[in-house]
């Protein structure tokens, strides 16, 4: 008989602070899942970006396919940003209401492309039971309306349905998930959702994330988050005891355990829109013949050409590319990809290998920018509400440190994934469900 499947994302988590706390006791938890499967280091998709990397996880499909391009990005149709969440500032300067529902309802409703399955959606369809806790890219059959009235709603997400306290498809008892955020209130939510499921055997395959280690992450730096490692490890443990132990655990589940990108220290910001300054740049709400739209979070940037301007990709390029805090300045001409990086000039196809195969499909997602551009070590570029992370850690760029992930697989046949993308087809085939074609040809 089938086992179930569990996928833990850890977010944020590089594969030495998980080596490490696995090696060091502080994670005993996964140390013990380490040690009963088959570990690994997988590669990211690009803008390494929890909403990028989510979409890729649930649907194992890059951004060409899944059209989820960056944290922060300019809606063309619509002629407005969409922030999914960069910082408070970035919201606020988006306006709230407007980031919430984006980042909550619209993502899945609008922003995910239909030509992307979920593995909500797949599995569903083949008539098992999926169930999600906190997953950001989370659409499937079901439709679920929200416990606040007034929010808006009804989603559309998988049968066993949990979302921050804002949905919740069963009655668990879990607090409140939103707060405390520092003392890992959401891990906390996720564990007690967690805990019930698994005692009731409540799924088929779960999709339990926990992003309380990026937030931890994202001020302490990439080595200096321990303590939220060892919380994240708590939530994982809640799953264990609640099957009664590891052994009756892995009887009853396999397990897939990954993050969704790496982290890096920062310790300069950049200002994107300062190496523009001469064009009319847009700003949200102010309504004007603006030339250029400006996308920066994290370390990804995106530059969007508007019909206003006097200048084309090549041109915003090549300007970007003289400016140090920039690793590598990519953009489209007609079939081919060009990225200047090294003082150099390189151009790529449909099909290239490593980073220039993870920056074509970054291109070539239609609501990305004409320009993306992944800065270079230790910078960050600031946000909308001019945040940055700066003195802790940060990613989203093209380098290893921000695109390379801990993968973990327990209680199958199947080899670790290389990639993220491969997580969602080796959960369809643990069911015999065929994979979607555009995860079929990769
Ligand atoms: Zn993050």
């Amino acid at each position: 008989m089938t086992k179930k499947l569990v996928l833990v994302v850890i977010d944020g988590l590089t594969p030495a602070a998980f080596e490490s706390a696995v090696e060091g006791g502080g994670a005993p938890t996964l140390a013990a899942l380490h040690d009963a499967g088959r570990y690994g280091h997988a590669v990211s998709t690009f803008p390494s970006l929890t909403p990028v990397c989510l979409a890729t996880l649930a649907t194992g499909a890059h951004p060409d396919v899944h059209h989820i391009p960056h944290l922060v990005w300019y809606h063309r149709a619509e002629r407005r940003l969409v922030e999914y969440g960069s910082s408070f500032g970035a919201v606020r300067a988006a306006g709230t209401r407007q980031a919430i529902r984006d980042a909550i309802v619209q993502m899945n409703a609008l922003h995910l492309s239909r030509e992307a399955m979920t593995v909500f959606e797949s599995l569903e369809d083949a008539g098992l039971v999926t169930g999600a806790v906190n997953v950001p890219c989370y659409r499937g059959r079901t439709r679920h309306l929200p416990t606040l009235p007034g929010f808006g709603g009804p989603v559309e997400g998988p049968r066993r349905f949990f979302y921050y306290s804002l949905f919740e498809s069963d009655v668990t008892g879990a607090p409140l998930a939103v707060r405390g955020r520092a003392e890992g209130s959401i891990d906390a939510y996720a564990a007690a959702v967690g805990r019930w499921l698994v005692t009731r055997d409540g799924f088929d395959f779960l999709f339990y994330y926990l992003p309380d280690y990026d937030f931890a992450s994202h001020s302490l730096g990439p080595t200096g988050s321990s303590v939220a490692l060892a919380r994240s490890d708590r939530a994982v443990g809640a799953l264990v005891e609640a099957a009664g132990g590891l052994d009756e655990f892995l009887d009853r589940y396999a397990l897939v355990l990954c993050s969704d990108h790496g982290q890096t220290r920062v310790d300069r910001p950049f200002r994107l829109e300062g190496a523009l300054g001469d064009f009319r740049l847009h700003r949200p709400g102010i309504r004007r013949d603006s030339e250029l739209v400006v996308t920066a979070s994290n370390r990804a940037g995106m530059v969007y050409l508007l019909p206003a301007a006097q200048t084309d990709a090549r041109s915003i390029a090549e300007r970007l590319a003289r400016e140090e805090a920039l690793d590598a300045v990519l953009f489209r001409e007609g079939d081919e990809a060009i990225a200047f990086r090294d003082g150099e000039e390189l151009q790529f196809r449909e099909g290239a290998d490593g980073w220039m195969g993870r920056a074509w499909r970054a291109l070539s997602n239609p609501n990305a920018g004409d320009v993306i551009v992944s800065p270079a070590e230790g910078v960050e570029l600031t946000d909308l509400g001019g945040r940055h992370h700066v003195g802790g850690g940060s990613h989203g760029s093209l380098l290893d440190g921000d695109s390379t992930v801990p993968m973990l697989v327990v209680g199958t046949d199947a080899p670790a994934p290389a990639s993220i993308a491969d997580v969602a087809p080796l959960v369809l085939e643990h069911f015999g469900v065929e994979a979607p074609a555009y995860a079929r040809a990769a």
